[in-house]
C-alpha cells in the first residue's frame, strides 16, 4: 500500500471510530451501568435506568449519537518511537473529526475564542485537542478518544493547596466540587482526581484518570484506598441516576498522581457523565488496527 493510500484509509477508519464512539458506550462503562442498575430499588431510580438503557438501544437502532451533546473531541496518543506515520497523525485526526461530524452526524461544538464563531466541523484552534506520549521501541500507535460534553466539563476544577492542608484538603476539595456541581453532569458520574505539584499537571492527570478502565485501581495502595473512600463518600450524597436520587452517585473515583513540590499540593477534578464516550484503537505500521474498548469493533 502506498503512503497516501494508507493515510486515506486511516482517516476513514478514524472517522468511523469517532462516529461509533458517539453511538455505543465502551464495554467497561456499559458493564458498570448494568451493575449500578441492579443496586437500585427505588421506583424513580429504576425508571431512570430503564430510560437510559432504552436510550442506548435506540441510539444503535436509529444509528444516532446517544446524547445530543457530542462534545469536543480529545485524543491522547501513545506513539511508538518507530511508528512511521507520526508526522501525519495530526492531519489524519483533524480530517477524521470533520468527516465524522458530517457522517455521524455530530453536533458542531467548536467555538472560536473572542470571535465566538462556530467552525461547523468540530475543528478549530488546537481542536481536536491532542496530547502526545512516546512509547520506546514500538512501531504501533495507540489512540485514545474522548468526547467531552459541556455538562460533564462543567464541574471541572483545579487548585493548589498549602501543604498544611494535606490529603484531607484534597478530599474536601473533591467533595466540595462534586456537591456543588456534580449534578450538572448527568450522574452516575466517573470522577477523576489528579494530584501533583502544579495545577496544570493535576488537571491533565485528572483527565487521564477518567480514561482509565472502569474497575481498575491505582497501583499505590494508599491511593487505591483513597479512591474507595471517596467513592463511598460521594455515593453517600445519593444523586442516583440523572440526579433524581438513588443508592449511588458514581460509576467510580479514579486517582492519578505525580510527585509534588514540598511547598504545594495541587489537586484537580474532571468528571465523566453516564454517557462516558471514550474509545481506544491501536494501529500497526501496516495499517491494520484493533479496537480495544468496544467488543465487536466498528
Ligand atoms: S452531561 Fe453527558 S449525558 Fe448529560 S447532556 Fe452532557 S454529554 Fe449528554
Amino acid at each position: 500500500m502506498t503512503n497516501s493510500k494508507m493515510i486515506c484509509e486511516m482517516t476513514e477508519i478514524m472517522a468511523r471510530f469517532i462516529s461509533m464512539t458517539s453511538k455505543r458506550l465502551p464495554d467497561d462503562v456499559l458493564k458498570r451501568l448494568i451493575e449500578l442498575r441492579e443496586l437500585e430499588d427505588q421506583k424513580m431510580a429504576k425508571e431512570m435506568y430503564c430510560s437510559m438503557f432504552e436510550n442506548l438501544e435506540k441510539a444503535i437502532e436509529m444509528d444516532r449519537p446517544i446524547c445530543q451533546d457530542t462534545g469536543l473531541i480529545n485524543f491522547f496518543l501513545n506513539v511508538g518511537s518507530k511508528y512511521p506515520y507520526q508526522y501525519q497523525l495530526k492531519q489524519v485526526l483533524r480530517e477524521a473529526v470533520k468527516k465524522a461530524t458530517t457522517e455521524a452526524p455530530l453536533r458542531s461544538n467548536a467555538i472560536s475564542i473572542f470571535d465566538e464563531e462556530n467552525s461547523g466541523d468540530n475543528t478549530g484552534e488546537r481542536t481536536p485537542f491532542l496530547h502526545w506520549d512516546i512509547k520506546d521501541e514500538s512501531d504501533e500507535v495507540e489512540i485514545q478518544l474522548y468526547m467531552t460534553g459541556g455538562g460533564s466539563s462543567m464541574p471541572g476544577r483545579a487548585t493548589t493547596l498549602m501543604p498544611s492542608e494535606g490529603y484531607e484538603g484534597v478530599v474536601n476539595f473533591v467533595y466540595d466540587t462534586i456537591v456543588e456541581k456534580g449534578i450538572n453532569a448527568c450522574p452516575p458520574l466517573l470522577v477523576g482526581v489528579g494530584i501533583a505539584g502544579s495545577m496544570e499537571n493535576a488537571a491533565l492527570l485528572s483527565k487521564k484518570a477518567i480514561l482509565r478502565p472502569l474497575g481498575s485501581k491505582n497501583q499505590n495502595q494508599k491511593a487505591a484506598e483513597m479512591e474507595k473512600a471517596m467513592e463511598e463518600g460521594i455515593n453517600y450524597i445519593g444523586f442516583g441516576p440523572q440526579g433524581l436520587s438513588g443508592k449511588t452517585s458514581v460509576m467510580g473515583v479514579h486517582l492519578e498522581t505525580a510527585a509534588r513540590h514540598p511547598a504545594t499540593i495541587s489537586v484537580a477534578v474532571s468528571v465523566g457523565c453516564w454517557v462516558h464516550r471514550k474509545g481506544v484503537i491501536r494501529f500497526k505500521k501496516d495499517g491494520s488496527y484493533e479496537i480495544l474498548s468496544h467488543k465487536g469493533g466498528l
